[in-house]
């Protein structure tokens, strides 16, 4: 039989996949998206969206905790977990629901089934019909990533969770040991210890969410022990020693092993890319380290094969998946193309308090170099923050002394996920200090701290 042809076929439809479909539907394409699970991949299924559906049941309740502050009362503030988890997977089920009809809408052929590169062009596909064959001239691999697995330390689905069983949990944890403090680890750490587990994050670097500045870290740390949770850094679980009901963690810290017993452990170290079973170093792709290797321009040395987001490496974001998918659909359509620039894309945590940042931390700054000048803003001299109840975190600015060029921003308190694009803006457009002292930020709104931390490295704050 012969092979259905497209002028690109898409395997994978999380937020690298799909985005890459529509676009290059848009452009005039005829695309087919392949996807052997759920459209929306982990990002839309189980990672971003469902995480933050279950994380805003958290910081509802503890709102409720607060009610009195604010003039207001609960009778019984209290949960129902397995409600909480009901309103996640209907949030998740309803965003993969638009995925199918934005295909639709775009006239993205979607095939539900299970890719794999056959060579010259062709991809066979199987399906519960069976196997049917495809070809295309440009082939984009987005295929994702999984939890990556420390041997003794695998997830069993009952007393050892990865993310999947931590967004559907057989129970409520009493005493949680979370492993790994990046960002998947300490969102759990922050949901769990919410509703009330008993809660101990370990990581194995000498702080809490290691990739953010220094001062973001220590401040985040600070908030969460107040908050309950137990955190140990520089430690690293060795061993799980596991019976019913209960886990013993090995863990290592200042040279000694110490024993602790928990009720259940995530374990959040990581992922590995969905490299298998794919026939990509079949046909010549390069794959280090579970990773496909790439040019800038997520282009594999293998003419008209690209690989975008979580398989084709760090950071390993839904956002710079869809960036990646835009560009390879547009290099498909003859465009030209913007490949991404590293320091331009922002993490964002969303942890109470949450943490976003984008560009170079104070200490990577100084690494590279750069004689730097900083501005540093507290939400406590924010009338928005007072009024929201909200007075803790501070926003934090990092310029080249020489050219005022914004290096970095970091940030850490309530909404900051929602107001790090400004400084996204500002990194792209390649403003200057000058500008962002000039620009008029509305009052009252959170963001005014982003304008007082430019002011501040410059010695013109007004509020502190
Ligand atoms: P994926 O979303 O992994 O999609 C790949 C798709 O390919 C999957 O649907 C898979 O079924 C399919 N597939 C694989 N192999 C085949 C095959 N052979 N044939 C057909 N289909 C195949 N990122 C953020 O930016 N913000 C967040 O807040 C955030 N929170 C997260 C929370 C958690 C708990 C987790 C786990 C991740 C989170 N992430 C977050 C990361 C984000 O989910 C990923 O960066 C993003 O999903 C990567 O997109 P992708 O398109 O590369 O791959």
């Amino acid at each position: 039989m012969a092979a259905k042809n497209f002028d690109m076929i898409v395997i994978g439809a999380g937020p690298g996949g799909y985005v890459a479909a529509i676009r290059g539907a848009q452009l005039g394409l005829n695309v087919a998206c392949v996807e052997r699970e759920h459209l929306g991949g982990i990002c839309l299924n189980w990672g971003c969206i469902p995480t933050k559906a279950m994380l805003r049941s958290a910081e509802v309740f503890h709102l409720m905790h607060r009610a009195k502050e604010f003039g207001l009362s609960v009778e019984k503030a209290d949960f129902d977990l397995e409600a909480v988890v009901k309103r996640s997977r209907g949030v998740s089920k309803q965003m993969e629901g638009g995925i199918k009809t934005l295909f639709k809408k775009n006239k993205v052929t979607s095939i539900m089934g299970t890719a794999k590169l056959a060579g010259n062009g062709k991809v066979s596909v199987t399906t519960d019909a069976g196997v049917e064959e495809l070809s295309a001239k440009h082939i984009v691999v987005a295929t994702g990533a999984r939890a990556r697995e420390l041997p003794g330390l695998e997830a069993d689905g009952d007393l050892v969770w990865t993310y999947k069983t931590a967004l559907t949990p057989p129970r409520m944890p009493k005493k949680l040991l979370v492993i790994g403090s990046g960002a998947i680890g300490i969102e759990f750490a922050s949901f769990y210890n919410t509703l009330g587990a008993d809660t101990t994050v370990v990581e194995v670097m000498d702080r809490v969410l290691p990739v953010e500045d220094a001062e973001i870290s220590a401040f985040a740390k600070k908030q969460f022990v107040k908050q309950g949770m137990k955190i140990m850094e520089k430690a690293m679980v060795k061993q799980l020693d596991r019976s019913k009901g209960k886990v013993v963690a090995h863990i290592e810290v200042g040279g000694k092993v110490e024993q602790q017993e928990f009720d259940t452990v995530i374990s959040a170290v990581g992922i590995v890319g969905n490299v298998e079973g794919l026939g990509l170093e079949e046909i010549g792709v390069k794959i280090d380290r579970t990773h496909v290797v790439t040019d800038e321009y997520c282009r594999t040395g293998i003419d008209g094969v690209y690989a975008i987001g979580d398989i084709a490496g760090a950071p390993w974001l839904a956002h710079k998946a869809s960036h990646e998918g835009v560009m390879v659909a547009e290099l498909a359509a003859g465009l030209k193309a913007h490949p991404i620039k590293p320091n331009t894309i922002a993490g964002c945590t969303y942890c109470h308090p949450q943490v976003a940042s984008v560009g170079l931390t104070e200490a990577k700054a100084k690494e590279a170099g750069y004689d730097v000048k900083v501005g540093k803003f507290p939400f406590i001299g924010n009338g928005k923050a007072i009024a929201l109840g909200e007075p803790e975190g501070f926003v934090k600015t990092v310029f080249d002394a020489k050219t005022g060029e914004l290096l970095g921003a970091h940030m850490v308190g309530a909404e900051v996920t929602e107001m790090i694009q400004g400084y996204v803006i500002g990194r792209q457009l390649e403003t200057t200090e000058q500008d962002l002292m000039e620009t008029v930020f509305p009052h009252p709104t959170l963001s005014e701290m982003m304008h007082e931390s430019v002011l501040s490295a410059f010695g013109r704050a007004i509020h502190i």
